[in-house]
């Protein structure tokens, strides 16, 4: 069965403790199955806090973040990949303490607007750190995700495609694709294709608009994607994404460019958000076993 995530984004700009009693409390109340935790410093993160919440309310939960600058691990200068590394064991602990199941996001490089395409050399660099991580991970029972984004937030991974052959030079399998459409929306020639082109290496799908407000209020069509995830069988997590100035913390808006104040009510967008990805899913596996049957 799908699993429907929400991103701690669509209620707080950080993760105090009152944020995370928000965000746990508010997503299982409307029905999500799981959280995905942004994790913005994990030396300030009260993970027994949040494991009692997750627990109390039955939430499943992930990590995500993207690295800065000076942690970028697809960087040439080995100092720079140290701190990025530092960093990830760091995150990896702070999810495994969560008894969470999932690192995600812009974890193989800086997640900002690189002026410049990726020195060779840096990429092996996050290659071998992504596959430490991964090692270390694989213990914990955790999955590791690599957030294809567009051109304006990473030179190295824009496309599935980029995903696989860079998760094919790792060499570890518990390492997925993570898929967003709002990213795919920019970058994809083919949504549907790129999605049957991953298969059974897509582990998340970030289900998102293309101004990153109200699903259905923007321009990507949403349809076909769901078609394409029923048709290779998606078991995995389905999260729903969305910014806002209303919510976002500045940092974060710097990062991902959020200027602009597309929703204010958290809860109503969430559930908004869950009824939508749930017929649409509903949907698209009904319409799936007809193609398969006829
Ligand atoms: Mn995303």
């Amino acid at each position: 069965m799908v699993e429907f995530g929400i991103h701690g984004t669509v209620w707080v700009g950080g993760w105090t403790r009152e944020d995370a009693e928000k965000t746990i409390g508010s997503a299982a109340r409307l029905g999500y199955d799981r959280v995905e935790i942004p994790v913005f410093d994990p030396d300030r993160f009260d993970a027994p806090h949040t494991k009692a919440l997750l627990a109390e309310h039955r939430l499943k939960a992930g990590v995500s973040l993207g690295l800065s600058t000076d942690q970028d691990i697809s960087s040439a200068d080995t100092a720079v990949v140290e701190r990025g590394a530092a960093h990830l064991r760091k995150v990896l602990d702070l999810t495994a303490a969560i008894g969470g199941d999932y690192l995600g996001g812009v974890i193989f490089c800086a997640l900002h607007k690189y002026r410049q395409a990726v020195d060779p050399k840096g990429r092996e660099n996050s290659v071998a750190v992504i596959r430490e991580i991964a090692r270390a991970a694989r213990g914990h029972g955790i999955d590791i995700g690599l957030e294809a984004v567009n051109r304006y937030e990473s030179n190295l991974i824009n496309t599935g495609g980029q995903a696989l052959r860079f998760i094919d030079a790792v060499g570890e399998d518990n390492v997925y694709v993570h898929l967003d459409s709002y990213h795919m929306n920019i970058e994809e020639g083919d949504n549907a294709g790129a999605i049957a082109l991953c298969g059974d290496r897509l582990g998340y799908f970030h289900v998102n608009e293309s101004h990153r407000g109200y699903l259905g209020t923007g321009n990507i069509l949403f349809t076909p994607m769901f078609r394409a995830l029923a048709r290779i069988g998606f078991e995995r997590t389905i999260a729903f994404e969305a910014f806002s100035t209303a919510v976002t913390n500045p940092v974060l808006s710097g990062m991902v460019a959020v200027w602009r104040d597309l929703w204010q009510d958290s809860d109503d967008l969430a559930a908004h958000a869950l009824a939508y990805m749930k017929r649409e899913m509903a949907d698209a596996v009904r319409a799936e076993d007809i193609v398969a049957n006829r």
